[in-house]
Order: structure tokens, then sequence, then C-alpha cells
């Protein structure tokens, strides 16, 4: 079977497709993240505003397949979509019928995707290969098959190339950002990524993609993709492996041209009981109040019962209960984080199954104590996007309306948004870049926008009759009430 080589493929923009599609063109392929705007992200935003909403980023993508179209008009090009984002397909079919896409391709495909790609242009896919259809998952998160023939899918789900098989990048990726690892393996019941088998990039590996963007891209930085950078080769029962962290860093660090390091995601358990490690690290990569290390974080919940359901092994190899509450646990990591210079954006999520009210009032808690909290003299350094799980049905039915938010869940949107507000105005001035002319403007626009997201915020949530007192103070009474006293006795 014919293999395409390197000088019959391009990788362009849409500005630039044009000069590219021909008339012999076979495959045209894009790959998406969140083609219709019902990803969780988009989603959350969307619930705050009603309607029958219709995303920014779903406008996008659509006209972006539209001038596809228009350019293979008449011509034999077969478009092909594929990415994370295809479950948005499966789910609203019909806006993928009126697309005109020709196959959607689900899950990872380097081993295959020249084979595939054959197969799709002569017009013949091999069922033994490859299964005509895709893998969806119920509301208990367990996955059923659905024939389909616009969707083609490896023969089982799961199945993806083996380390030897990904090849590493020959030009540089966006944001100079690489992969270490795929998969992750921690558990979580709500998390599609812990279904992939674990795979480790090699130093070598990553080391040859970082001088690409170094080399051709013109970057000075390695940004190190995981979904969870501590469990890089991590031992038994999600003990980091130190010297693989260490040996990472030092390595990154190492080439020529690199002058930061930073990972994409990690959890929070690991700051909280090993905060040497997280002091080595942040030594290597030179971490310090010019040089925050940002890692995203799911927090997910500040209920320890949620916490326990659903994710029993985020915490590993600390265990709630035994090693402090939830609660404990995130504090103290962030407190390893802060001091090291290392700034976490938290994701908490509302709508898990089985959520109460007093679950969503301790993620408030949560969220409040750590915006009240101090370590060296210095406010705990996070920001927190709250997101919310839309059940399939509701988006199938395009009924996005503000009673999808019930009244506790608006509180926990509401804590998220005091505290950004209030970072927002702490750090812009200190960490926008340019001369003091630029640096007021950017901290005036972004200060206002903050504080009237947080001000749209406090008014929906007030409209929906959300105790506004109590979200502004559960889970630090006490500690104000401590803090009063002090002020009495020393005044
Ligand atoms: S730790 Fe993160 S990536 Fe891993 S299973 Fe849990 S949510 Fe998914």
């Amino acid at each position: 079977m014919q293999t395409h080589s390197r000088n019959e493929v391009a990788v362009t923009d849409i500005t630039n497709a044009h000069k590219f599609i021909d008339a012999d063109t076979e495959i045209i392929a894009v790959s998406t993240m969140d083609p219709l705007g019902i990803g969780p992200l988009t989603m959350s935003y969307a619930v705050l505003f009603g309607g029958d909403f219709y995303a920014w980023v779903r406008a996008e993508f659509e006209e972006l397949i539209a001038r596809l179209n228009k350019l293979r008009t008449g011509k034999k090009a077969k478009l092909v979509v594929g990415g994370p984002g295809i479950w948005e397909f499966t789910v609203m079919r019909d806006v993928f019928e009126r697309l005109n896409i020709d196959y959607a391709v689900q899950g990872e495909t380097e081993d295959i995707l020249d084979n595939l790609f054959n197969q799709i242009i002569e017009g013949r896919i091999d069922r033994n290969m490859f299964k005509v259809g895709y893998t969806t998952f119920d509301e208990q998160f367990h996955p059923k098959v659905v024939e389909d023939e616009k969707f083609i899918a490896r023969t089982s789900y799961g199945a993806c190339p083996k380390l030897e098989e990904i090849p590493t990048i020959v030009r540089p990726s966006i944001k100079s950002m690489v992969e270490i690892m795929r998969g992750c393996g921690v558990g979580c019941d709500f998390c599609e990524v812990t279904l992939r088998p674990l795979r480790y990039y090699t130093i070598d590996m990553i080391k040859k993609e970082v001088e690409v963007n170094i080399k051709e891209g013109g970057a000075n930085r390695a940004w190190l993709h995981s979904d969870e950078f501590f469990g890089y080769k991590h031992a038994h029962s999600f003990v980091p492996n130190e010297d693989a962290l260490v040996e990472l860093f030092t390595e990154m660090m190492n080439i020529k041209g690199v002058k930061k390091v930073n990972p994409t995601h990690g959890r929070i358990s690991i700051p909280a009981g090993y905060p040497e490690l997280v002091e080595k690290l942040s030594k290597i990569v030179k971490a310090g109040p010019t040089n925050w290390i940002s890692v995203q974080t799911g927090l997910e919940t500040g209920s320890e019962e949620l916490a326990k359901k659903h994710m029993p092994t985020k915490t590993l190899p600390l265990k709630i209960g035994v090693d402090g509450s939830w609660h404990e646990i995130v504090w103290r990591g962030l407190q390893t984080q802060t001091k090291n210079y290392w700034r976490s954006a938290f994701t908490v999520q509302v709508g898990q199954a089985e959520e109460t009210d007093e679950d969503n009032w301790e993620t408030v808690a949560l969220i409040n104590k750590l915006s009240n909290s101090y370590v060296d003299g210095r406010p705990f350094e996070f920001t927190v996007t709250p997101m919310l799980n839309v059940p399939l049905g509701r988006i199938k039915s395009h009924e996005f309306s503000k009673s999808l938010l019930n009244r506790t869940q608006i509180a926990v949107y509401y804590a998220s948004y005091r505290h950004l507000a209030k970072i927002a105005v702490r750090n812009i001035g200190s960490e926008s870049k340019g001369n003091i002319a630029t640096k007021a403007a950017l901290t005036g626009i972004l200060g206002i926008g903050s504080y009237s997201m947080m001000k749209f915020m406090e008014l929906f949530a007030r409209k929906a009759g959300v105790d506004i007192h109590k979200a502004k103070n559960f889970g630090i009474e006490h500690k104000k009430r401590i803090e009063s006293v002090t002020e009495l006795i020393n005044s």
C-alpha cells in the first residue's frame, strides 16, 4: 500500500489553505478539541447566559469547515476530522450531518493514520482493522459502541500506538508544547484520559522535540505536557519518581536555548506530601518571583465525600483521613506551591453524580480558606475556574438555561469569581509587561473586566437567592473571629 512521504503533506492554517488544496489533494484533515462549543469549559460559561447557546468556538469551527468545503468543491479531496472533540459530533449528530464532513475519526492514530488515509482515499474501510462507528459513554460512564457510517474508530476502545510508534515532531509545536506521557492511570471516575494506556516519552524523545521548538520555532522554553506531570514514571501507589522528575527537569534546563521549564498539569497531593521534591524541582528551573511555574490542577471539589467517591486515588500516596482531611491536603499542597513559586490554576466541578448542597458549600469553604491564606507573608497564589457537568441529554436537547445551575452550585461559581477578581487586581500590575502606560492600561482593563465578571456573578447569585454573606464567609468565619480578637488585644 502506498505510503505518503513528508513532502506530500502540508500543514497550514485556513488563510493559506488555498495554496495547497488542488485537484491532486486527497485528504484534508482537521484536528479539533471543542468543535461545537459543548466542551466542559465552554458549557460552564454557556449556562450563565442561558438560551440556545451558540459558542464562538462553534462559529469559528463551522466557518473553517465551510471554507474548506468551498475550496474542495469539484475536487476529489475527502474531508476528515479527528482529535479529542470528536465526541461532540456523536452527541449533536444532526449538526455533524449538516457540516458535510466525510469522516470523523475517534482515538489516537499515529501508528495507523497513513493506512487509514489510504483506505479513505480508496473508499474501502477494512473492517478487520477499523470499526465503522464510535464508542460513547452512558450516564454512568460505561462505554457502548454505536454503528455509524460516518465514524471510524480503532477496533477496541483504548487501542493506541505504542511508544515506539509515536513519531516525534518535525516542525515546531503551538506554544512550544511537547508531550512527556500519554494516559494517566489515576482512575478518577469522570475522566476519559485514565482509560488510555500509560506511555512515558523517553528523555531523548522529549529533548528532540524541545530542540525542534528552540531551533526552528524560536522558543526559549520547554512546556511539558501531560495530564498528570507528577505521574511521570511513577512507582506503585502513585509515589512520585523523584529521580525521573529531577532528571527530566535537569535535562530540559541543559538544552541550549531553554530558559524556562513548565509542566502543564499536576495534582495537588504531591506538593502536599513531598514538599522537598517541589523545592528541588523549583531550584533546578530557577523558580522565583519573576519566574512562576504555572500548573493546571483538577481540584474538582471541596467535598471530602465526593473526593472519596469519584477520585479516591487522586490523593495517593496520601490518603484522605489518614494524612489529613481533603481540605488539609489541598491547603498543604498550595502552601508548598506558593512558597516555591508554583501557581495552580484549579478547576472545580459542580454537577457531579450524587452531589448535595453540603458538598457545594464545602467547595465554597475550601476556596474561601485558600483565598485567605498566607505563607512567608505572601498570599496563596492560585486561580480557580468553576465547571459544570452538563448531562448529555440536556446538551442534545439544547436546553441551556439558568436552571441548569442550582443555588449552591451558583455559590461555588460566585466564590470562584470573587477570588479571580481579587487575584487579578493583585497581580495584573506586577506581572503585565511593557512600559508604564501599557501596564497601567492593562491593569485597568483587566482589573475592570474581572471585577465586572465578579459583580455580574454577584447579581446572578442574588437573583437566584444565594446567601451572599454565607458565600463570602463560609469556611473562614472562625479565622475572621480570631483576627478581630487579636486586633482588639493589640489595639
Ligand atoms: S488525575 Fe486528572 S488526568 Fe488523571 S484520571 Fe484524574 S482527572 Fe483524569
